[in-house]
């Protein structure tokens, strides 16, 4: 074993697989094996694994400028139009855009805006978040906070209570709902319960609400029709900011730019990393509103600074690579392309695997989705450990399809953007095979 510390991975496991190049949707092994990425990285290579433009682009930023900072007003020609492209595409008035280089480290600087903001309109007492059960935000020590995931949290000691963190329902009516209640009916009685919440913590006590519009880690969860209409209603009444975190929605993924979009959020913060730039250089960004920024001016004149910044926000070659990625998404209709691919894949997912008796629920919108696999179909009873889950991750590789076991025995599939419809077919046959073999493994 390399003397590395490998992220979100069983310590006792020995290395699984040695990737050494791409190609379009495909990555081969350094055996030469090749494997579909069907989870495009992780939730992230829209472009595919080997365009060119995209590599001349940060090749040639590298060549010209490889490095300047953004500290005290310095500034540089890629990162002004990229701010500026992406001010023309988001929902968000008179937006501004604090660049980083992870979707953590964005929804970090979402904390700290949030906080400086209203201690800036004299609201310092503004400052709890609310985030939801099976929310992933990310893992540094704030965006891990906002994070639900019981191993981000498990050992760690996240500061929970120190960042007035507060945690509400999952919108997830195949594992949440009780008895008979109706999609309605659960969406109804997880907000009465988000309410009564919101009225004892005190809403002048809550900055915002994060939400993953659809999530990814936990299992893409697409919650149900009305749920973000009525959770919008109940925080605008209560004073309480909506914060879309797109890191994986964002750029194409569910059929349209955003995932706001998708599920009809009017976000006042948005996070954006992973697709910003196909993931072919680090970046992120934490986007606010003009009138947030407008407050944060005076405080910064009394300090002499935004105390606020890392050496590689607004790093000219992840500026670039994102500024060719936004340029091909727009030239060549990659949304799109997207919205009608997957919408094949999402029919393709039901008319093949709704029937399979390891499959409960199949879930998704666009080129995002997850089947959950179950012990018992007809009562949606789940596997004791993630039995399941992991096995068909490994049978999938086997059968020549990468994908990933999520939130235990969920397999999810987010394969590149730029997947042909033939490409969902090839996908899907791999995914059955490797289905097959875990329904002989577990049964
Ligand atoms: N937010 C969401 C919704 C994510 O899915 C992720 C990562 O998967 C993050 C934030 C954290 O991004 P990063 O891994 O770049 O820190």
């Amino acid at each position: 074993m390399a003397p590395v510390i490998y992220p979100t991975t069983n310590l006792t496991a020995t290395e699984q697989l040695c990737l050494d190049r791409g190609e379009g949707i495909y990555v081969f092994d350094t055996d030469g094996n090749r494997y579909i990425e069907g989870l495009a990285g992780l939730w992230c290579t829209s472009l595919g694994y080997s365009n060119q433009e995209l590599v001349d682009a940060i090749a040639g930023q590298l060549g010209k400028l490889p490095f300047t900072h953004m500290f005290g007003g310095k500034t540089h020609e890629p990162a002004m139009e990229l701010a500026n492209r992406l001010a023309d595409m988001v929902p968000i008035e008179d937006p501004y855009f604090f660049f980083g280089n992870s979707g953590s480290d964005a929804n970090d600087s979402h904390i700290k805006m949030l906080r400086y903001y209203f201690n800036a309109i004299g609201k310092p007492q503004k400052r709890k978040i609310i985030t939801r059960d099976r929310g992933y935000h990310g893992v540094t020590v704030a965006a891990g906070a906002l994070t639900s995931l019981p191993a981000n949290l498990a050992h760690f000691d996240a500061p929970v209570e120190a960042l007035d963190i507060l945690r509400t329902a999952s919108p997830h009516y195949y594992t949440g709902r009780q008895g008979n209640e109706t999609e309605t009916q659960f969406v109804d009685r997880i907000l009465d319960e988000l309410k009564q919440q919101i009225l004892s913590e005190g809403p002048d006590t809550i900055a915002a609400m994060i939400v993953e519009p659809i999530t990814g880690a936990s299992g893409v969860i697409v919650p149900p029709e009305g749920y973000y209409e009525k959770l919008q209603d109940l925080l605008r009444q209560h004073d309480i900011l909506v914060w879309s975190d797109e890191v994986i929605c964002g750029f194409g993924r569910t059929g349209n730019d955003f995932g706001a979009t998708t599920m009809g959020i009017k976000p006042d913060l948005m996070t954006f990393a992973k697709q910003l730039s196909s993931a072919y250089f680090p970046i992120s960004a934490a986007v606010i509103p003009g009138w947030m920024y407008e407050a944060m001016i005076e405080p910064s004149n009394q300090v002499g600074v935004f105390g606020h910044g890392y050496t590689y926000s607004g790093h000219p070659a992840a500026c670039a690579a994102a500024l060719k990625t936004l340029e091909i998404y727009e030239r060549d209709k990659i949304f799109e392309h997207a919205a009608t691919v997957g919408d094949y894949l999402q029919a393709q997912l039901r008319e093949r695997f709704s029937d399979h008796p390891l499959v409960g629920e199949v879930r998704g919108k666009g080129l995002i989705a997850a089947l959950e696999l179950v012990a018992n179909k007809t009562t949606g009873q789940g596997f004791d450990g993630a039995v399941a889950g992991g096995f068909a991750m490994k049978a999938c590789e086997r059968n020549g399809l990468i994908l990933r076991a999520v939130a235990g025995n969920s397999v999810a599939l987010c394969p590149p953007l730029i997947i042909t419809q033939s490409q969902v077919d090839d996908m899907l046959d791999s995914l059955s095979k490797g289905l097959e073999e875990t329904w002989d493994h577990v049964r």
